[in-house]
């Protein structure tokens, strides 16, 4: 993380140190600024807490429901196996959250003993707090190996699966004025004084002085036919940890399952940071460090940065769909079977938020990466088939 140029105080805030470096650097990208929300080593939101459950400020589909994980789980068992089982290899989750997902994947595959006996676990997080809590989840019978990043796992075949961890890489935002692109940038709300010295200072959005780096940004058709006013977003982080996962994959046999939310035929025009606290959206510049802040995922994009570096990628399918197609449904059913009433009704509150349209079904998507070549005339990986895609 950046930032560490401004020393820390007594008494101190993120808002106050951001205030302070934009007194000594300028207007912050948005970018800059949900790395450090999110991941400052002192202050980041990831950093200081456990955000997930009812109790926390959002929740997310392996917490939703075990099914989740271990449809997940199976998912990965299959496509190791049609990339021919190759022992040892890599099963690494880029931002594990609480370790659930790949507690409950890792229950699941052990339907075939080959695959966990195979698997060296890595799990690429940044915040202690969330290793701490990984490390409860799956216990002391899983070695995990953690990393800061990927570049960090060793090379080898490798399973990847990453659950709501591109919705939270810092994203930068440039707008269309009447002279051109302009990157938005976060600076300091003058209405408040002088804020460096402020208890709780105040951030605005305002755009590049000189407007030199906003429209190298912009995607090349999205620069002449957008609307003045628009607001596009990049996620330059995203496009090179899906570029270093494209270049692993070409290296060696694997694949990769990446699901989040955001738009399959991006990039879509339009401001999506949000800030979500307790459940509820909060203004995505008030108080940094106290609420989650996320982003649209542009998966075209991540498709993209991953076929440049040499994968082939399949999708992406709607969530529900997805889910559906890997058989959820039965799941559920095999799970009711066992389960006392209460259970059931959770069960079935579950599969809807998990494939319901109006719930998660249709907003967040899967998108698979794999070794080029391994799936071809026609087939692709569990859930991704092209044919049925084509009926929908
Ligand atoms: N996959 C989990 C958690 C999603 S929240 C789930 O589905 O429940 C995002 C996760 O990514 C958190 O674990 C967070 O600490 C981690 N994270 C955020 N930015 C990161 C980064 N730059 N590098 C590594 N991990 C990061």
């Amino acid at each position: 993380m950046t930032g560490g140029e401004i020393e820390e105080r007594g008494g101190d805030t993120l808002a106050r140190l951001l205030a302070r470096r934009i007194v000594v650097d300028g207007p912050l990208s948005v970018g800059a600024f949900m790395a450090e929300a999110l991941g400052h080593p002192r202050f980041g939101y990831y950093t200081r807490q456990d955000p997930f459950g009812a109790g926390g400020d959002f929740t997310t589909a392996p917490e939703i429901s075990q099914m989740f994980g271990e449809l997940v789980g199976l998912w990965c068992v299959d496509t190791w196996a049609r990339l021919g089982g190759p022992t040892p290899f890599h099963l690494v989750e880029l931002g594990p959250g609480r370790g659930t997902l790949m507690r409950d994947a890792l229950r699941a595959a052990a339907v075939v003993p080959a695959f966990v006996e195979g698997a060296i676990v890595h799990l690429v997080e940044t915040s202690p707090t969330l290793r701490a809590r990984q490390r409860e989840t799956l216990g002391d019978s899983v070695a995990v190996h953690w990393h800061d990043r990927l570049e960090e796992v060793p090379e080898g075949p490798t399973l990847l699966i990453a659950n709501e961890f591109f919705d939270a890489l810092p994203i930068r935002q440039v707008q269309k004025t009447s002279h051109g692109w302009f990157e938005r940038l976060i600076d300091l709300d003058p209405a408040e004084g002088p804020a460096a010295t402020q208890e709780a200072p105040r951030f605005r959005f305002v755009l590049e002085a000189f407007g030199s780096s906003g429209s190298r940004l912009v995607p090349g058709p999205l620069r002449d036919t957008a609307p003045e006013g628009s607001v596009v977003e990049v996620s330059p982080a995203s496009l090179s940890v899906a570029g270093a996962i494209g270049a692993r994959l070409a290296a060696h046999p694997g694949a990769a399952l990446i699901v989040d939310y955001g738009y399959a035929h991006g990039p879509a025009v339009g401001d999506t940071l949000q800030a979500l606290r307790r459940h509820a959206y909060a203004p995505a510049l008030d108080d940094p460090g106290e609420a989650d802040l996320t982003a649209h995922v542009d998966f075209a994009a991540l498709a993209a940065a991953a076929r440049a570096a040499g994968a082939d990628a399949f999708g992406t399918v709607d969530q529900g769909e997805w889910l559906e197609r890997l058989g959820i449904r039965q799941r559920a059913a095999m799970l009711s079977a066992k389960a006392t009433p209460a259970q059931a009704a959770d069960i079935r509150s579950a599969l809807g938020r998990l494939i319901g349209p109006e719930q998660m079904g249709t907003l967040f998507k899967a998108l698979a990466l794999t070794t080029p070549g391994v799936f071809s005339g026609g087939t692709a990986p569990a859930g991704f088939e092209p044919a049925q895609a084509q009926t929908e």
